[in-house]
């Protein structure tokens, strides 16, 4: 696959475990658990499919002394599982407190991310913070400094809209609340630095629900700083709301070479999978040529040409193929990632798509000889017919995985 190469803003590189996120890496994906971190079982088995599905990092939340006492055993078993996806503790108005009386967990976690908007009320606000990152200095864990829209430090926001207000010409209150996200997380960077947290230990985030207020917001943060930056919408929503919503605001930033890791907040369909938003990211990624995660599977749209539904039923029959074999793929095959294949509904157009992909067919249209040509590197091989078409062109593409990525081992080289 063509591989885009945005002009990425330069930034401070932080490492969270295995992971180094910053001006160079790639940009990270990560998810977020929803189950009840005391919960272990439920929280383990959480966090080992959303990194399965290629969260690379997970965060979880650590609300309750039950769920600072489970976050020990959680990453043991993890790690136990052979999963490495560091684990982030997500902290707010207890979390200094949660910090300080279970220090299994303050040193289990690999990074906290801490919400100036929600660490306490008035002076307890900077004690509760400075005694947050005094452990993190300690144990040398990077922090997520993470500004959101719903949680904003109301003193700031009292401050900066009483000196709007007192110019000739203010400023709309929706510039203020910008500039106050904004200068929220400076400001507790700042603090932060001053408390001796070192630069290279701080990510940012200004998450807030718009899209237009997304771009604005990080647009601004990422002018005046070179932290790394976690970009996400704080609630993006249900379904394709969520994830047009997150593509438009997350793509605008990345194209601009903003944004060092990833989060789409999806809200799950009740009984849903939780890994959606993992795929969801990772497909961002990929459509804007910034990583690649798995095969494309390109299916045309159909049109007047084609009337039969066999074309699409082959389209995610191979998708489907691609997610169940790609574990095995990727811990034996180095690039099958960067394969593309192309399902078409006719041999009059579908020829010239194929041929630009790894491997492609054209099934026949409505009036078409029921032949469906399959190209191979912009060659035609073969041509499939009768029934098993779908059965034949899948063994096809299983050999041009075998032939065109061969395994490790047999290169003598390991992952
Ligand atoms: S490839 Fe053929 S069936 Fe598919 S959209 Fe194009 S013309 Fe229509």
């Amino acid at each position: 696959m063509h591989r885009m190469s945005f002009k990425r803003r330069d930034t401070l590189t932080v490492r969270i475990g295995s992971v180094a996120m910053g001006s160079g890496a790639p940009v990270a994906v990560q998810s977020m658990t929803n189950t009840d971190t005391a919960d272990i079982e439920a929280t383990v088995r959480q966090v080992r499919d959303l990194a399965r599905a290629g969260s690379e990092l997970v965060r979880i939340t650590v609300n309750s002394a039950e769920a600072a006492a489970a976050v020990a055993p959680i990453r043991d078993r993890l790690r136990a599982a052979g999963v490495t996806a560091p684990l982030i503790g997500d902290f707010h108005f207890n979390g200094h407190k949660l910090l300080r009386e279970y220090p299994d967990c303050a040193a289990a976690l690999d990074k906290y991310r801490i919400n100036p908007g929600n660490v306490g009320r008035g002076a307890k606000r900077d004690s509760q913070f400075a005694e947050m990152i005094e452990i993190a200095c300690r144990l040398e864990k990077p922090v997520r400094i993470g500004v959101n829209w719903g949680s904003l430090d109301q003193d700031l926001l009292a401050r900066l809209m009483d000196e709007n207000n007192a110019l000739p010409q203010p400023a709309s209150a929706q510039s203020v609340m910008r500039e106050a996200i904004v200068r929220s997380a400076l400001d507790s960077a700042q603090l932060a630095v001053s408390l001796g947290l070192p630069r290279e230990k701080i990510i940012l985030s200004a998450k807030v629900s718009g899209v237009q207020d997304l771009i604005a917001v990080y647009r601004n943060l990422a002018a005046r700083c070179d932290y790394p930056l976690h970009l996400g919408l704080t609630e993006a929503g249900m379904g394709s709301k969520g994830i047009v919503a997150s593509t438009a605001g997350i793509g605008v930033l990345l194209a601009e070479g903003i944004g060092d890791t990833i989060r789409v907040s999806l809200t799950p369909e009740p009984g849903g999978d939780r890994t959606n938003e993992v795929i969801v990211a990772q497909e961002i990624l990929q459509t804007m040529g910034l990583r690649s995660f798995l095969p494309m599977v390109v299916a045309c749209p159909g049109c007047g040409r084609t009337t039969s539904t066999y074309f699409q039923e082959l389209a995610q029959r191979i998708q489907g193929h691609i997610r169940h074999r790609m574990p095995a793929w990727r811990a034996e095959r180095d690039g099958v990632e960067e394969m593309t294949v192309a399902v078409m509904g006719c041999v009059v157009n579908g020829p010239g798509e194929s041929r630009h992909a790894s491997i492609g067919i054209s099934l026949p249209g409505t009036g078409e000889r029921p032949v469906a040509p399959v190209y191979e590197d912009g060659e035609k091989t073969v041509t499939l017919k009768g029934e098993r078409i779908a059965e034949e062109f899948q063994e096809l593409l299983e050999r041009y995985v075998e032939r065109t990525y061969p395994l490790r081992a047999a290169r003598g080289t390991t992952p």
